[in-house]
């Protein structure tokens, strides 16, 4: 493909706040990352705030962010996101769920939320139970990773305002879900078939051979189904179609990779990453050069930053990004010289927080003739005097594209 191309690479939850244990430096200042300081020295640096200033970003209202789009407008809980992530079709107008292989007793009493973390068979159960017709709704089911799974509920009039099934704790009955609103028919309809189908999920897999073959092993059987966090597909201006791209996105997670579907992306799919700090990040950085043979704009996301902030663990998250530095390394080096990468973050995760705090990430663009700022260093400190001060996400797309000289004048 000729023409421009960009990049837009995120560390996830790679911002952070100072650490004691790094002499009071976050991770990315205490870090060895020559390609990370070299895209910021040659290119234009700021902060940026995911969503909003002060606003505890997800991963995925983030991306939606990210890439143009408004998470409070389009972000309708997380079930419609995880079944696209896994590769479900999920179209406007249908409800989808996030769901557990649950194990319960005959008295419908959960006794193991995970299906004792059931790793193996799910495929041959989720067989059993997808395509499921109640009402006149069609019953979609996929095994995701593990106990986890995704429902898609497809046919006329449903909402998705309804309570869980799952009672998220052990020794507690499946509840019966139900419309937070009563008066809400469209969710009171949605609430009545998701009972059902709990209902006929226990009934189509109590007596399953696999259960069968995890009883005689001494296993619990993922007896039941349990959907959780009901969220209506939303329609969306497809990614292309707003910006004029030819995209795609190498994401580890399903997450990222169902929020990038949902807005059209091509998704491609990197064996050896494994969104965990094992993660081949080389396999991906040479995924994006590939890719941009034939698609002007790659989307990526690196789970491992996340990952140590999460687990608290400073000195992993400084060599992660070390590692991740080396794949930067590997696109300032392989790119087309007609190619812009924009380097920054979902949100931070601080080590001190052990989760996503509400602080900007820094953000660097690069490419040809990029206005330069006098920042040299790709860091949370560094960045802030650079030329772009402080931005918001939902501008990234804005001035990735007119870099790229692809975006029409707003105007005569
Ligand atoms: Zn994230
Ligand atoms: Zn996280």
């Amino acid at each position: 493909m000729e023409g421009p191309k960009g990049i837009l690479l995120v560390g996830d939850g790679l911002g952070d706040r100072p650490v004691a244990e790094l002499g009071s430096r976050t991770p990315l200042e205490a870090a060895e990352k020559p390609n990370m300081d070299r895209l910021a020295a040659e290119g234009e640096c700021g902060i940026m705030d995911p969503i909003a200033p002060g606003v505890r970003a997800g991963s995925d209202t983030s991306h939606l962010a990210l890439l143009g789009y408004d998470p409070y407008e389009c972000y309708t809980g997380r079930g419609p996101f995880e079944a696209a992530g896994i590769g479900m079709d999920v179209k406007q107008g249908d409800v989808a769920f996030r769901c557990n292989f649950t194990t319960v007793n005959d008295d419908m009493v959960v006794t193991d939320r995970r299906a004792g973390r059931i790793t193996e068979g799910t495929e041959q159960l989720a067989a059993a139970v997808n395509g499921m017709q109640i009402e006149d709704v069609t019953c979609l089911f996929k095994e995701s990773v593990a106990h986890r799974g995704a429902l898609v509920l497809r046919g006329p009039g449903l909402g998705a305002n309804i309570t869980d099934t799952d009672p998220h704790v052990e020794g507690a009955h499946v509840h019966e879900a139900k419309p937070v609103d009563p008066n809400d028919a469209a969710s009171a309809k949605t609430a009545r078939i998701v009972n059902q189908f709990v209902k006929k999920s226990y009934e189509a897999l109590k007596d399953h051979a696999v259960n069968k073959a995890r009883e005689a092993s001494g296993q619990k059987p993922a007896n039941i189904i349990l959907p959780r966090g009901a969220g209506l597909a939303p329609s969306l201006t497809p990614i292309n179609e707003r910006f004029g791209l030819t995209s795609a996105c190498v994401a580890e997670t399903g997450l990222i990779k169902g929020v990038a579907k949902y807005v059209g992306m091509k998704i491609i799919d990197v064996p050896e990453a494994t969104g965990g700090l094992d993660s081949n990040l080389i396999a991906m950085a040479k995924a994006i050069i590939e890719t941009l043979k034939d698609h002007n704009f790659v989307l990526c996301n690196v789970k491992g930053p996340d990952v140590a902030g999460h687990d608290a663990k400073a000195q992993v998250k400084v060599d992660f990004i070390q590692i991740m530095d080396e794949m930067v390394g590997y696109l300032l080096d392989n790119v087309d010289e007609n190619t812009y990468i924009a380097l920054t973050a979902d949100h931070s995760t601080p080590i001190s927080v052990k989760d996503h705090s509400g602080d900007p990430v820094p953000i660097a663009f690069w490419g040809p003739g990029v206005r330069t700022d006098k920042v040299m260093h790709f860091d949370e400190r560094s960045v802030t005097s650079g030329g772009l001060h402080r931005i918001r996400g939902c501008y990234i797309m804005n001035i990735l594209t007119q870099l790229m000289a692809i975006q029409e004048k707003f105007g005569a």
